[in-house]
């Protein structure tokens, strides 16, 4: 009845930890406290284990520390498997007793063994049940470090307690691995999901909303530096679907996309806002600087050529800008970048313009 107890017991706090494990991954994907945090929690578990050991035989106790520790590692990394490590090291020194360091290099083993189990199943989203009983074969190899005790209760453990451990850490694993596991995949869903609402799939770039989404955390929407706003809208494109097909112009979108990607910053914000249409966002810039970028963007469209069957299909782009010196609002700057970007449409195409007239003469040969 006490065994009953004690293993339901166990795998409770397993559930609890799996909970905690569930509520951290969202806010962070390798946050590093949290899994310091985690990792403690864990080496907390291992501890409680330690000091409520079930009784299987007279004189033979087990106890499911090292599943603990090994599923810190396989599962928190070294964040939070060397806290986990740590914490549940420092309780077995604490505890005492002849099995100090059979204890300690059980618990290393079971470490090590979670730890490799993690590099084995690594970039495999979804784990076959059978990667979570290898697990728990894995961190069954803890066992050895019972060759550190007295050999009468070596063999006794051996005998007694090694198929209720080895059956301990293959269900355990299951369970518990299976409910930390059942948490991964759902945080990687939804981390996915939110990542795929901000992104267009033609171009892999930020989409509109996206974009909006930047716009809206910044205070009153405006940047607190100088800087601008293009607008980049590809010329005569419904002549380029109407002429040489849908596909021809996805793939002329991706090349202009791949090409302004190669000529903005890390810094700077690039989004497909709608069609053919483009945004960037250029902060802590000077106009100088806004209006040379502009038109190395533009040059850079016109140097793409889709090749096609017989010929290489020429794109042109024209760009509309806005430039502020004081901290740039974006809805505003937006507007008035449409404003510019019309301008150049009406005056021939292929050319950049800014809302304002140019304080300067030519800055396309600058670029
Ligand atoms: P302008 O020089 O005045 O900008 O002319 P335009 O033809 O580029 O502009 P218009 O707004 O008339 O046409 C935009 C075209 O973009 C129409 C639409 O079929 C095309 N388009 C929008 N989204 C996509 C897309 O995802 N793929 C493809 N292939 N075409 C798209
Ligand atoms: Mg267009
Ligand atoms: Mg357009």
């Amino acid at each position: 009845m006490e065994f009953a107890i004690k293993y339901i017991y166990s795998f409770g706090t397993m559930a609890l930890l799996a909970v905690a494990f569930g509520i951290s991954l969202p806010f962070d994907r390798s946050e590093k406290l949290s899994r310091v945090g985690l990792g403690l929690l864990f080496g907390i578990a291992a501890t409680m284990a330690m000091n409520n050991p079930i009784p299987i035989a007279d004189g033979v106790v087990v106890d499911p520390r090292n599943l603990f520790i090994g599923l810190s590692a396989a599962f928190l990394g070294l964040w939070g498997g060397v806290p986990a490590l740590l914490v549940a090291i420092s309780a077995r020194y604490n505890l005492g007793g002849p099995g100090v360091e059979a204890g300690v290099l059980s618990m290393t083993i079971a470490w090590c063994a979670g730890y490799a189990w993690s590099y084995i199943v690594r970039d495999k989203v979804h784990y076959h049940p059978g990667y979570l009983l290898l697990l728990g074969g894995m961190i069954s190899f803890a066992l050895i470090g019972i060759v550190l005790l007295p050999r009468d209760a070596m063999l006794r453990i051996f005998l007694v307690a090694s198929p209720f451990v080895i059956a301990f850490n293959l269900i355990g694993a299951m369970l518990f691995g299976g409910l930390l596991e059942r948490e991964r995949i759902i945080a990687f869903r939804y981390g996915r999901m939110q990542d795929e609402a901000v992104t267009d799939p033609l171009t892999g770039l930020l989409n509109r909303r996206g974009f909006t989404r930047i716009i809206d955390h910044l205070p009153e929407k405006t940047l607190n530096s100088a800087g601008a706003v293009l607008v980049v809208d590809l010329d005569r494109f419904k002549m380029i679907n109407d002429t040489y097909g849908h596909d021809t112009g996805d793939s002329v979108l991706v090349s202009v996309a791949k090409q302004l990607q190669s000529c903005v910053r890390k810094s700077d914000v690039l989004a497909r806002f709608g069609g053919e249409e483009f945004v960037i966002v250029l902060p802590e810039t000077s106009e100088v600087e806004a209006r040379q970028v502009a038109e190395r963007l533009r040059e850079t469209v016109c140097a793409i050529r889709v090749t096609l069957d017989s010929d290489a299909l020429p794109v042109t782009t024209s760009i509309g800008g806005h430039w502020d010196g004081n901290g740039i609002n974006l809805l505003t700057a937006l507007r008035l970048a449409d404003r510019a970007l019309y301008r150049a449409k009406q005056e021939g195409r292929n050319r950049t313009e800014f809302a304002f007239a140019p304080a300067v003469a030519d800055y396309s040969k600058a670029a």
